[in-house]
């Protein structure tokens, strides 16, 4: 199970979902707005891990990446060019 995390700064047990301790929250803010440079990259780095621990290990870039609107964009321009070119 996930559903423990570590604080980004200082390393208590927090719920998952959030990046800060409670008293870290305090002291740097809830807005990422509001963090240092240094904090807000401890947490997108924090934020990357999770991503990765999400997808199946077997495959670092599933298929599904890929939505089907990005395929509907390359259908599109398909029809554009079309269009330009008849
Ligand atoms: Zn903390």
């Amino acid at each position: 199970m996930m559903s423990q995390s570590k604080c980004v700064v200082c390393g208590r047990k927090i719920t998952y979902r959030f990046t800060l301790c409670r008293i870290c929250e305090k002291e740097y803010g809830k807005r990422k707005a509001d963090w240092p440079p240094w904090l807000v990259y401890l947490a997108q780095e924090q934020w990357k891990t999770r991503k990765r621990q999400q997808r199946n290990p077997d495959r670092e870039l599933p298929f599904s990446d890929f939505s089907s609107d990005f395929i509907e964009n390359i259908s599109h321009i398909d029809d554009k060019d079309k269009d330009r070119f008849m």
